[in-house]
């Protein structure tokens, strides 16, 4: 009995204190996201580094224009929910935005007409099937499918309110100015590029608008869908943007609110599920956060409250997506514990 209440007044407590100094550390990784400097200053470059070298996948060419990006540039970036910047390679090149604009012009319609209205005229189901399938403009003939897919997407700007194409247009850039806290610029010559050859697009505007599921003329939302695309971002820029669904919607540089709160969780659900093109499942399952992609190479993730993470390298898998840039978010995603089905979090 004595020697139970000694062990239970002074063995049992060294043993806890040493129990606990022994886990600490892996506690601190299965809890909260680390935002410390030094750890993503550190997990920045080891992203850029371990990947600099990778050669998969091609710049995509069916957009003439973006065959001529150097296929070796690559940045990585992360912006906290605080407004901090990590940076690692080729960050302030600017790259047509693409798809990655997509989950924008959602948020933008969200703004203008509710989150209802996103479920009621596009959609919101995973098609896995390529972006610009005609197949999947055709499977669920009352929507467009989903507004990350190029049907929903063409559907969501012609949703925009405005009189004209230019107001339009201009309404989506100044948008994305805000999200991005800087004045964006359409590289022309990807527009031209891509105004040429966008036949394939035209076909979704038309098949909208013979089934009633596009809101304004419909070649003037595929033109207007076009411009949007070739809008020019540095890594750096789209991280702000992820940034900003990061803080709930606001600009953590500027400090401007730009996305209504109950707002972002919608926009995010659409990236989980649709993100990633037709590897939407395989990226919930490997990296397990909201992402969108585009095939001028640049991928933005979201760590919701935390900080995005993006990359950008124009060398794109069979799917569309940068495959440096996947591999780098990846790998920081794991390293810092963020998957959001993650029970630690
Ligand atoms: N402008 C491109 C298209 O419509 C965007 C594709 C993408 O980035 O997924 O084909």
């Amino acid at each position: 009995m004595a020697k139970l209440t000694r062990f239970g007044r002074t063995i049992l407590p060294g043993m806890l204190i040493i129990a606990f100094v022994l886990v600490a550390p892996f506690r601190a990784t299965g809890g909260e996201v680390s935002t410390d400097p030094a750890t993503l200053k550190r997990l920045v470059s080891e992203a850029y580094n371990k990947f600099k070298d990778l050669k998969e996948g091609k710049p995509a060419d069916y957009i003439p224009e973006l065959a001529k990006v150097p296929p070796d540039l690559f940045g990585v970036v992360i912006v906290t929910a605080k407004g901090e910047i990590y940076t690692a390679g080729d960050v302030d090149h600017a790259f047509s935005i693409q798809s990655v604009s997509k989950p924008f012009t959602a948020a933008l319609v969200m703004q203008e007409q509710g989150s209802q209205s996103i479920l009621e005229k596009i959609g919101v189901e995973p098609t896995g099937l390529k972006f610009n399938s005609i197949l999947a403009t055709q499977i669920l003939p009352q929507v467009s499918v989903n507004p990350l897919v190029n049907s929903g997407a063409i559907a969501a700007v012609s949703m925009v309110k405005a009189k004209t194409a230019a107001e339009r247009f201009n309404k989506i850039l100044d948008f994305e100015d805000r999200l991005a806290g800087a004045k964006l610029k359409v590289i022309e010559d990807v527009y031209k590029s891509e105004a040429a050859t966008n036949q394939r697009n035209r076909a979704h505007g038309y098949i909208l608008f013979v089934s009633d599921r596009i809101y304004s003329d419909p070649m003037e939302a595929v033109d207007v869908y076009t411009r949007q695309c070739a809008i020019g971002v540095t890594a750096k820029q789209l991280a702000v943007m992820g940034a900003t669904l990061a803080n709930n919607g606001v600009n953590p540089i500027t400090k401007a609110r730009v996305i209504d709160a109950r707002h972002v969780p919608k926009v995010l659900a659409l990236m989980m599920m649709a993100g990633f093109y037709n590897e939407s499942g395989l990226w919930a399952y490997t990296a397990g956060l909201p992402a969108k992609t585009g095939v001028g190479g640049g991928i933005v993730a979201v760590v919701p409250g935390k900080m995005s993470i993006v990359g950008f390298s124009p060398r794109v898998n069979d799917a569309g997506n940068s495959v440096r840039s996947a591999k780098a978010i990846e790998y920081i995603a794991e390293q810092l514990g963020a998957n959001v089905f993650g029970s630690g979090r």
